[in-house]
């Protein structure tokens, strides 16, 4: 699983309030899909699935919590809720645009941050003391800890100068040497990202005071910056994974919000993201490297700030997810085949030409006798009391779950049949019909020795 090939990959996370919860419940799924099809006993994490975890404003936050903290998906969830619960809220009920200083209270959502940094601090003393089942959340000294930290996966953060708006973005990364930038510590990090004017006040950070705001106006969708910023962290490697999450920011931008300045802000990230996400659908096509999860529709009327709408979040989340089953079936195949591309093959009972890049059916044979069965039937409507048996209702299961992992078999609607991609079929049918003439070559090469 550690990103050890040769092709680069890349979380990619916009921005988008409390939406960005949508986001985790995304990747979340992801990660529970490749845990599934690897056999794993614990979902991954994703600091050790993606070479490269990027974000903007609360996209940023989110990759800080990832890579910088390596924090499970499951524990940035709950790390997030609780934070967007306590900086999220506004500082005081207005029917008024925002104030320039910010709408919501900076000083709560710094506390937040760092409150996080205690809670799941990286460091060996306070991972140790955890691993032990006592909380760091008050033991911990490192709530100033510096972003900079070349041991981690690599960490990018956007955010923007105040005094230059429309220059490229300033790339806060924990790999990063320059002095300009050093000794800013992981709380300010996420203020930096975060501090859109219409949310938080700006922060001075670094050696020279610059004040920052977020990103997310010009680069909401931080993935082509991301993908520009791989090819110079990982020169010479190719291009592997790229997977982009949005944050629900549709087409039309909808919200009933009496604060002008937010759906103004909304309508801008909206667009900005769609822009980027077009031109690099542009670009990869229909390749596999790039792939784009945004849940376009059922977010529109959920402000950045409103975290009680936690629920619909994750019930509109859960809709596009099962929508979009295909998609996140060519991730995983994708992901998984990628990585083991340069493995060499163990069993020979495997048809070869397939699962060269599957490692999870060659290590199940159960698997690798049920594509061999079905490679001599029908590629539609295998009804599951056809195949033949692998032994135990659980080893038929975890058989089937493999081979729709990889998207080789997909079930119907009525949960007990099943059709096998064309092309997976036609592709076992050669190495079959080859199988068969060898042996049947072996056969006669036998008789004709007998005879002699
Ligand atoms: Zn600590």
């Amino acid at each position: 699983m550690a990103p050890h090939s040769d092709g680069v990959r890349i979380l990619s996370l916009d921005g988008g309030g409390i939406r960005g919860l949508s986001s985790l419940l995304i990747l979340e799924h992801l990660m529970e899909r490749l845990c599934e099809a690897q056999g794993l006993k614990e979902v991954p994490r994703p600091c050790d699935c993606f070479d490269m975890i990027g974000g903007t404003s609360t996209g940023g936050i989110i990759a800080i919590m990832l890579g910088r903290l390596r924090m499970t998906v499951d524990e940035c969830i709950r790390a997030y809720r609780k934070m967007a619960e306590q900086a999220f809220t506004p500082k005081r009920t207005t029917w008024l645009p925002a104030s320039p200083s910010g709408a919501f209270s900076a000083t709560a959502f710094e506390a937040a941050i760092r409150d996080t940094v205690k809670e799941f601090c990286p460091e060996a003393e306070c991972a140790a003391r955890r691993a032990s089942g006592h909380s760091t959340t008050s033991t911990c000294m490192h709530g100033e800890a510096e972003f900079r930290d070349p041991s981690c996966t690599s960490t990018v953060v956007l955010a923007i100068t105040k005094d230059n708006v429309d220059a490229r973005p300033t790339l806060f990364t924990t790999y990063n040497t320059s002095m300009a930038l050093s000794g800013c510590t992981i709380w300010q990090v996420a203020r930096a990202t975060s501090a859109a004017t219409t949310f938080f006040k700006p922060i001075h950070i670094g050696r020279d005071d610059v004040e920052f705001i977020d990103a997310a106006f010009g680069y909401n969708n931080p993935c082509e910056v991301l993908i520009e910023e791989a090819r110079q962290r990982f020169p010479g490697r190719p291009l592997g994974q790229v997977v982009s999450i949005g944050t629900g920011l549709g087409d039309v931008v909808s919200i009933d919000d009496t604060r002008f300045s937010i759906i103004k802000a909304l309508k801008e990230m909206a667009t900005t993201s769609k822009a980027v996400a077009g031109r690099l659908d542009d670009r990869f096509g229909g390749d596999g490297r790039y792939v784009r999860f945004n849940v376009e529709r059922g977010l529109e009327d959920t402000t950045l700030s409103d975290w009680n709408k936690a629920s619909s979040i994750s019930a509109h989340t859960r809709n596009y997810l099962s929508d979009n089953r295909r998609a996140v079936d060519q991730f995983v195949a994708t992901f998984l085949g990628r990585d083991q591309q340069r493995d060499e093959i163990e069993s020979e009972a495997v048809p070869r030409p397939l699962l060269l890049n599957r490692p999870c059916i060659r290590k199940n044979q159960d698997a690798a006798k049920l594509l061999g069965f079905i490679a001599r039937v029908e590629s539609k409507a295998i009804p599951r009391s056809m195949l033949p048996s692998a032994g135990s209702e659980q080893r038929m299961t975890r058989a089937i779950g493999v081979l729709c992992g990889y998207s080789f078999l997909s079930r119907r609607e009525d949960g007990t049949t099943y059709d096998m991609h064309r092309l997976v079929h036609l592709a076992l049918r050669v190495w079959v019909n080859k199988q068969d003439a060898a042996a049947e070559q072996r056969r006669e090469d036998l008789v004709e020795a007998e005879r002699q």
